[in-house]
């Protein structure tokens, strides 16, 4: 149809430019061997997390968490989690991505500024987006430009500005840890709050899974902590976990808790019962870092680039757009499924595989697909 032209003319560009996404069907359970996964702790397919699911009696919530869809296993939840981050509360949102949509809109107005890392993911960029606060960017894990900016925004900070310092403590997209301390004491010294989003540090770092800042035993610095269950909790949600004034502002406040449907309560026994496992069986998330570390070392030796990972996250770093697709392509072909990362996701330049690495793995398979990804490097011209 003509009105659509545009449609295909963008489609087009982005065909040329490497950038177009298509969806693909998951291939059969034991078909590839997968890395494109965040249930890190292999909890999505646990026995005692799908019974609990299973001994639900609904699925749906039916309403919105204002309206009827506060059930009690919400109250519940919530309360475990507080307790399991030793912080006086939380609130479950429909997603990670809605739960930092909703805080960062409620939480500053257009009079506020904020600090992001550069790489923070799209929800939080989407969120300070919707604040309408004054949008300033740190160069990613650089304590030190963070300082400056601190500094130089302080001449012009008005009264009653609030500032607030936003980074996640694992990296999507690169796998590398921030500067937590540092960060924190920045943002105690220039008046800042600082919100972090430990998505893919939960389950994995930190004392029973409590993430980087309890690792680092800051947790009393970092009043806002946002997560996902979808990731090592391997069931589905979003969680702000903060005091009981901000659960009562995001309770009255925040759009994305207010508008959405309350999270079904299958999915919420499901991550009950993994808080449970995450909280009960030490040494998971240890065992995971163990098992990423070999895979590092592994494609080192294999003369193969990897970054600042330091997580369950290891990409391969490509740099063109084409070539990251190809070689996901080649390592399909040796039964290996992994995601090229393109631009918008990574900065220009900078496409890589992100291999996500999970307990379904064993350091004989990572070895086997190290090797896999050298050879099919190789075979298309992209290593020596
Ligand atoms: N924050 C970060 C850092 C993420 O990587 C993601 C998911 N990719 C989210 C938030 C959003 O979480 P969810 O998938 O539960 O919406």
């Amino acid at each position: 149809m003509r009105s659509e032209q545009w449609i295909s003319e963008l489609l087009a560009k982005l065909a040329r430019e490497g950038l177009e996404r298509r969806l693909a069907v998951h291939p059969a359970d034991g078909a590839v061997c997968d890395f494109t996964s965040n249930d890190y702790l292999n909890l999505s397919t646990h026995p005692d997390v799908v019974a609990a699911m299973q001994a639900g009696t609904m699925v749906g919530s039916g309403a919105s968490r204002l309206v009827s869809g506060t059930r009690e296993i919400h109250q519940e939840f919530e309360q475990q989690l507080a307790a399991y981050f030793g912080k006086p509360a939380a609130l479950v949102f429909g997603a990670g991505y809605l739960a930092n949509l909703g805080l960062l809109s409620s939480y500053l107005g257009r009079n506020d500024t904020v600090f992001a890392d550069r790489l923070v993911h799209a929800s939080l960029i989407d969120g300070i987006q919707l604040s309408d606060a004054r949008h300033q960017r740190f160069q990613h894990n650089d304590a030190a430009h963070l300082e400056q900016l601190l500094v130089k925004t302080g001449t012009t900070r008005k009264p009653g500005e609030r500032w607030l310092v936003v980074v996640e403590s694992v990296y999507s997209m690169d796998g590398d840890v921030a500067p937590l301390a540092a960060i924190a004491e920045l943002a105690i010294e220039h008046d800042a709050q600082l919100l972090v989003d430990e998505a893919h540090a939960l389950g994995v770092f930190g004392p029973a899974g409590r993430g980087v800042a309890a690792e680092l035993d800051i947790s009393d610095q970092v009043p806002l902590v946002t997560g996902t269950l979808s990731k090592a909790f391997g069931s589905y949600g979003g969680v702000v976990v903060a005091s009981d004034f901000v659960r009562q502002l995001l309770v009255n406040r925040a759009r994305p808790f207010i508008y959405n449907t309350a999270l079904p309560p299958a999915l919420l026994l499901a991550a009950s019962e993994s808080l449970r496992i995450i909280g009960s069986q030490a040494g998971l998330g240890d065992k995971l870092l163990e098992l990423a570390a070999h895979f590092r070392r592994e494609l080192h030796e294999q003369g193969l680039e990897v970054g600042p990972s330091a997580s369950q996250i290891v990409p391969v770093m490509v740099g063109d757009n084409q070539q990251a697709v190809q070689l996901a392509e080649a390592l399909h072909e040796r039964g290996i499924l992994v995601k090229a990362i393109r631009p918008p996701t990574v900065p220009v330049g900078t496409a890589r595989l992100r291999f996500s690495v999970t307990l379904a793995h064993n350091e004989q398979l990572l070895t086997h697909t190290a090797q896999a990804v050298a050879e099919a490097a190789r075979s298309i011209g992209q290593l020596e």
